[in-house]
């Protein structure tokens, strides 16, 4: 199989720390060759990702929030400084520091619990939910102690089926990695928000990113979907389940 000339060396190139091999604590990353060579080039993606402008911004404005109520809801406000290297050598040393307290599973999602949303990923700040509402496969007895402050992604175990067995034309593996990558992204955006969350906490709340963006009366914000509004205009990973899209007036 070829992918198009997509590069398909090993998973310890031009990654960002984040996403190292060994924040994928239960893979066998990179001598999974087979499920390597789709989530590689998706790791790589989200890399890049990650030091874009429009994402930078994003991280800026969740490393220096301020707050404002409006209307019931909490949103971010703006704050942009007209020279932004400082706080962006901030944010990426505090998604590098992030990254030692990260790990990164595939898992069932139990959408019965979980919001819908979900179907893609989700970030945890503790164990608290697994093998109750998410379900992790593998070793568990490799995890660290639950301490709160390491971190989870738990992505969708419907990706690494797929590439355990899967053999994609090249144009499924480019939409493979695509939505890979962006929920990868996708879920940092909420990684870099609970950074200092260190008590297991998961029934947090999250603020707007703009008081616009809202799902009729919910009073929560979703920075993951901010994250992709930013990026998008609109929630850009295609979902397996039917999902509300972004407008420049909110969620419809
Ligand atoms: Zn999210």
């Amino acid at each position: 199989m070829t992918l198009g000339g997509l590069e398909t060396s090993t998973l310890t190139t031009s990654i960002h720390p984040l996403y190292q091999p060994d924040r994928w604590i239960l893979e066998k990353f990179p001598k999974q060759e087979d499920v390597c060579r789709l989530v590689q080039p998706a790791v790589k993606l989200a890399s890049e990702v990650l030091e874009t402008k429009p994402v930078m911004s994003f991280f800026r404005r969740i490393m220096y929030i301020i707050l404002r109520k409006k209307g019931g809801r909490t949103c971010l406000d703006r704050e942009e400084p007209e020279e932004t290297n400082e706080q962006d050598v901030a944010v990426q040393q505090a998604l590098v520091a992030r990254a030692k307290h990260l790990r990164i599973l595939f898992g069932v999602i139990d959408l019965n619990y979980c919001s819908k949303t979900q179907a893609h990923g989700i970030t945890l700040v503790s164990q608290k939910w697994f093998a109750e509402k998410v379900f992790i496969r593998g070793n568990v007895d490799k995890l660290p102690a639950d301490d709160y402050k390491t971190h989870y992604i738990v992505i969708n175990q419907a990706y690494i089926d797929y590439a355990k067995r899967q053999r994609p034309s090249a144009s499924a593996a480019v939409r493979f990695i695509f939505s890979l990558a962006f929920t990868i992204v996708h879920e940092t955006g909420h990684v870099l928000y609970c950074r200092n969350f260190d008590d297991g906490n998961e029934d947090y709340n999250e603020p707007y990113f703009d008081l616009d963006q809202h799902i009729n009366d919910e009073k929560d914000g979703e920075l993951g979907y901010a994250l992709e509004n930013v990026l998008f205009k609109d929630v850009g990973n295609p979902s397996f389940i039917k999902k509300p899209a972004l407008t420049s007036n909110g969620i419809r």
